[in-house]
């Protein structure tokens, strides 16, 4: 454990050194704009670098400042944001870029404090930000530096635990470089992203290998400490692609449920796989289907994997003669080609049209 001042001076001397020997030239390190760091923050949190490096330039390009954010439609930024998943943090992004305009001026508070009240923003980002760009002697911590610091220290409350926030903002707040925090935050997730790494460290080119609690005692697969995550609720969706001519029939799904904001097709959510939509005897809007369209299998079950849910996803493609009448349930409609392409989409949904062929044509 470090105990005094000229500990601390020595191992962020140390850390300074590895980082600038081994990190990463990312785009959002090049810069102490608060915006672009905001972006990568959000974006960081959904995917891993190689994947959120191309959303990153896409979001730079597009949406330039935050006045190019906050002006935004929000259809295009989900549009932009589709693949990433979790979309109401793409919702929040655009409503924290409007509060920023309009109550900051376009300019974002400096400190974490204020930072953390806008909306999306929590501690860790809230502080990264402030330290990054304002130079705020305030702890980052994310998963990265809760492993490095629970290894090197030898912490073994769980992480996910209300006491271990507490726990790792007090140490962190001694160990931190006073004259220069935004480096010490970058090394900590660094080091924690290339080297301090979940499963097998190297420790033999680790240059803590000499206070570190769990190289010493041979811990490392055992710290952190994470208690086990809820196991993941199994849904079954059966999705209709009605299609007439050119059109789709779509949807904005709108309930609290997942995908909110976003487009998808007519569905109905089953208790368990089914195998045909005979299964629904009792839905209206089927049996209108089954009379009315020429109903084709896609025989492939989609998996798809939430945080907290599995989803199990079939869809049926229903062609509709142009002059048949069907009278679509609330809320749909149908959209030429290339509305549903600029549409934001479920990535599966879009995936299902690619595999099908519906965008061959473009
Ligand atoms: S010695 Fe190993 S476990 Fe300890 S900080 Fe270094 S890489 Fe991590």
């Amino acid at each position: 454990m470090i105990s005094d001042h000229l500990q601390v001076i020595d191992f962020n001397k140390k850390l300074k050194s590895w980082y600038l020997e081994n990190h990463r030239p990312l785009l959002w390190r090049q810069t102490s704009d608060p915006y672009k760091i905001w972006l990568s923050e959000i974006i960081l949190q959904q995917t891993r670098v190689a994947q959120g490096t191309p959303y990153y330039e896409k979001f730079v390009l597009n949406y330039p400042t935050v006045f190019d954010l906050a002006a935004a439609d929000e259809r295009d930024i989900l549009r932009h944001w589709q693949g990433l998943g979790y979309y109401s943090r793409a919702r929040n992004m655009h409503f924290t870029a409007r509060q920023i305009v309009n109550d900051y001026g376009g300019k974002f508070p400096g400190t974490a404090i204020e930072l953390s009240r806008l909306k999306g923003l929590g501690n860790y980002t809230a502080a990264a930000i402030a330290s990054f760009s304002f130079g705020q002697v305030i702890p980052a911590i994310d998963g990265n530096v809760y492993r490095v610091m629970a290894r090197l220290f030898g912490i073994f409350t769980d992480i996910l635990s209300n006491d271990a926030k507490k726990e790792f903002t007090l140490l962190a707040a001694q160990i931190i470089s006073k004259e220069d925090p935004a480096t010490y935050n970058q090394a900590m997730i660094e080091f924690g992203a290339i080297q301090c790494v979940p499963v097998a460290p190297d420790c033999s080119v680790c240059p803590f290998t000499y206070m570190c609690y769990a190289y010493e005692f041979n811990l490392q697969g055992k710290l952190p400490v994470k208690a086990k995550k809820a196991a993941s609720r199994n849904r079954y969706f059966n999705y209709f692609i009605l299609q007439k001519g050119g059109l789709l029939a779509m949807q904005e799904r709108k309930s609290k449920d997942i995908w909110k904001g976003l487009y998808d097709f007519y569905m109905v959510e089953s208790d368990d796989l089914i195998a045909s939509p005979d299964y629904f005897p009792e839905n209206e809007t089927i049996g209108d289907i089954l009379e009315n369209g020429r109903i084709r299998e896609i025989p492939k079950v989609f998996l798809h994997l939430l945080t907290h849910q599995r989803l199990h996803v079939r869809f049926w493609w229903v062609d509709i003669d142009e002059n048949t009448n069907i009278t679509l349930p609330p809320g749909l409609n149908f959209y030429d080609l290339d509305e549903v392409h600029s549409l934001p989409k479920p990535i599966l949904v879009d995936t299902v049209l690619r595999e099908e062929g519906f965008f061959a044509g473009e």
